[in-house]
């Protein structure tokens, strides 16, 4: 459907409107009820716009973008319709660093978080196995290149007795292993545990991997002026 919106002092513009109302996911006419703008800068305008659908009575709101763009002495205005979609924040700090080594680690490990606090607690555990396993392996895929093929097959549990340098964090990533996998089959071998446990090891791999890609990094820098 289309909708002519203000977009700021003197102008409107025509925006397209999907005829599905959000809310109930069925076909409607969406009933404009109020718009507003707000200026972001100079030459955009945020623009928003509230409706109604007349099946579910519900409310939803609608957000555009009008950018005033000067072509030839003329003013034209440039509408981009957005789509806001919440950015799901962790509950722990997770590097620039760790997220570009993996990811889909922190992917899951977001969506796993937004299951517990939806408490879907079946859904956050097999998450959370989920996310440990790709934090694991991308890591040590980056320090194992060559073994790539081989880390991306191999069960978790093998490529962290393997390919994880570190006493402590292996016993804390293996026995959060055993209790992921319990997370993810019918039988649980170890009913006393839940994800809480896999939780706080997932932190001590993701704590593990901020710690070597730092010594990775500063490794870098010495062999490089070593050479140089
Ligand atoms: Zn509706």
């Amino acid at each position: 459907m289309e909708v002519k919106l203000r977009i700021n002092h003197h102008h409107s513009k025509t925006v397209t409107i999907a005829d599905v109302c959000p809310n109930c996911k069925k076909p409607t006419n969406p009933h404009l009820i109020s718009s507003d703008y707000i200026s972001l800068d100079n030459s955009r305008n945020s623009v928003v716009a509230t409706f109604r659908c007349l099946g579910c009575k519900h409310f939803w709101v609608e957000e555009f973008i009008a950018t005033e763009r000067h072509i030839n002495s003329q003013t034209i205005y440039n509408i981009e319709h957005l789509e806001v979609i919440p950015k799901l924040p962790s509950d722990i700090p997770i590097s620039e660093d760790v997220e570009l080594v993996s990811p889909t680690g922190k992917q899951i490990y977001v969506q796993a978080l937004k299951a517990e606090h939806e408490r879907l607690d079946h859904i956050a555990g097999i998450g959370y196995r989920k996310a440990l396993e790709f934090f694991v392996k991308d890591f040590s895929i980056l320090t194992n290149s060559e073994d790539e093929e081989k880390i991306k097959d191999m069960p978790l549990k093998q490529v962290i007795d393997k390919y994880i340098n570190d006493d402590d964090l292996k016993t804390f990533a293996l026995a959060s292993a055993y209790i992921g996998n319990d997370e993810g089959h019918f039988y649980r071998k170890n009913p006393d545990k839940d994800f809480t446990h896999l939780k706080k090891y997932l932190h001590g791999v993701i704590y593990y991997m901020e710690k070597r890609l730092m010594f990775l990094d500063a490794q870098e820098l010495v062999n490089r002026s070593k050479k140089s």
